[in-house]
């Protein structure tokens, strides 16, 4: 394997020429095993040519001194990041990155750097962002690689590459931990040995409160602070904000970070855990036929989530109070009606779910034409979908669970980890209903099933309660020409790379 070094840009142009994708690990130097961690991840990632730029950004540095004093070891990084898997590394000057005519200041999303280190280190995060995003305009890469050790470096630096439209995909590796819990750090080793072990106070502390908040479901910030005071540490924050908004209202929040910055002895370092009250959900929204039921079930069966299909709900009522004649336009005996139902999923010899509805299985019968044809109606009944929604929360308590429907990410669960819309083509969607229904036995005629399908889409996205539309925060999934296999595959890919690898096991 040829290793190349780049000691300018113009190096690097004429690398590139023979290069078609490359793989990006920024760095500072000084590498440490987190570091390697990161080009070996982007060495076993693929085809793809993975190039370690080593460069100290001063623009990050608000103490010229810690800039000064920044640990340099290009000769032992070299060897280092070589025997890694890199095949390049860019070493380029100060003059050249911070070239005034080609560099474009950049701002770091005020939100998300108000908080934990952005408090105490004014301009950092826009110094990062403006180095991140000169290094993405030269290399353009097709992946950049980011430790999670840094998380709010690098959920403002996901936010930049949203915002800015960049091509380039995020990949995150999971904190890296010496064997007695201390994050690698390339300030380390300035630590003495009685600070180091300080250091390490703290992460325990921070492991502790975790596993006390898997039973509490609580934090007690002025608890883990006193602790610190029995030791050479000084705290310049301790916080608990939501993982992802980097928020500190957290009430509603099920994915949350407690994170820390301290100075031990002269050396600022940094630690934090992620907490979570429920395991994950995953909610899948969309008009029939786009291939909601296939990639959700076989999502369930991947991660060994629960899967709730919502639409069986609608369906298996719509379903009761036909068969039992019940006057459900009249509020009172609707009401009354819905106390005494029961509706429950059950897993049955070939491994699929039956529904029972008051202990009779409706699975069958809530797929026929007939019902396909009045759901949507009974659908938009305010008392009917308080009911559902009730019920779909209650199974979706302890999270763990995979949902289809209409409204999962809007109303349901709208605090969902992953909120996916699917969707596809009139025609590819009447064809696979068609299909479907040919299986079944039934037989109809296309043109009459794409109106019905047209119809019942107008229905569901125009009714006045939760009316079928995507969430703001939901990724769109055009399913037309992919296999069902291919669309959960990259949605339990989003699903990973979203959440913190940390807390993959703790699910
Ligand atoms: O997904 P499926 O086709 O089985 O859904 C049947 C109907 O149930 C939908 O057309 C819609 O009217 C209703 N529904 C809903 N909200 C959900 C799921 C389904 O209104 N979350």
């Amino acid at each position: 394997m040829q290793q190349t070094i780049l000691k300018t840009i113009n190096d690097l142009n004429k690398w590139k020429k023979n290069i078609e994708n490359i793989n990006f690990v920024p760095t500072m130097g000084n590498l440490h095993k987190g570091h390697l961690e990161l080009i070996q991840q982007s060495y076993k990632d693929g085809s793809n040519e993975t190039l370690v730029s080593i460069f100290i950004n001063p623009l990050q540095f608000n103490d010229k001194k810690d800039f000064k004093n920044y640990p340099k070891t290009i000769g032992k990084d070299i060897k280092l990041a070589f025997s890694s898997g890199a095949n390049a590394i860019f070493l380029p000057s100060e003059n050249e990155i911070l070239n005034i005519k080609s560099l474009i200041y950049q701002k770091a999303c005020k939100k998300l750097s108000s908080n934990l280190c952005g408090k105490s280190r004014e301009g950092h995060f826009d110094g990062v962002c403006t180095i991140v995003l000169r290094m993405l305009k030269i290399i353009n890469p097709k992946k950049i690689f980011l430790g999670e050790k840094d998380w709010q470096q690098l959920i403002i630096l996901k936010n930049m590459i949203k915002e800015l439209n960049l091509k380039v995909e995020v990949k995150s590796i999971t904190t890296q931990r010496d064997a007695d819990g201390v994050p690698y750090s390339s300030r380390n080793n300035l630590l003495t040995t009685s600070e180091r072990k300080d250091l390490q106070f703290f992460s325990e502390e921070l492991k502790k409160a975790k596993k006390s908040f898997t039973v509490n479901k609580a934090i007690n910030l002025k608890e883990i602070n006193k602790s610190f005071e029995t030791k050479n540490l000084k705290i310049e924050y301790l916080q608990h904000l939501s993982a992802f908004s980097l928020n500190e209202s957290i009430d509603k929040e099920n994915i949350t970070i407690l994170a820390g910055a301290m100075l031990c002895g002269s050396t600022r370092l940094i630690d934090h855990v992620f907490l979570m009250k429920r395991k994950p959900i995953i909610a899948i929204d969309g008009p029939a036929g786009s291939g909601k039921s296939t990639v959700t079930k076989l999502i369930a069966k991947k991660l060994d989530f629960i899967y709730l299909d919502t639409g069986a709900m609608y369906r298996a009522l719509s379903w009761f109070l036909i068969d039992q004649k019940i006057n459900y336009k009249n509020v009172n005996i609707l009401q009354e009606c819905l106390k005494e139902l029961n509706i429950v999923f059950k897993t049955n010899l070939n491994s699929d779910q039956d529904i029972f509805i008051n202990n009779i299985c409706v699975t069958d019968k809530i797929r026929s034409q007939k019902i396909s044809s009045i759901v949507s109606s009974f659908a938009s009944i305010s008392k009917v979908r308080e009911f559902l929604v009730k019920e779909q929360r209650k199974i979706g308590d302890k999270g763990g669970l995979v949902a289809e429907g209409r409204d999962i990410g809007t109303t349901v669960f709208p605090k969902a980890e992953i909120k996916i819309y699917l969707t596809a083509s009139i025609y590819e969607r009447a064809k696979r209903r068609k299909i479907e229904l040919e299986q079944q036995g039934q037989e109809i005629n296309f043109n009459k099933l794409k109106d019905q399908i047209k119809q019942r889409d107008l229905d569901d996205s125009t009714r006045n309660i939760s009316p079928l539309v995507k969430a703001e925060d939901a990724i769109e999934i055009i399913t037309d020409n992919h296999t069902a296999d291919q669309i959960a595959d990259k949605i339990i890919q989003i699903f990973y790379e979203k959440l913190p690898k940390e807390i993959k096991n703790d699910f």
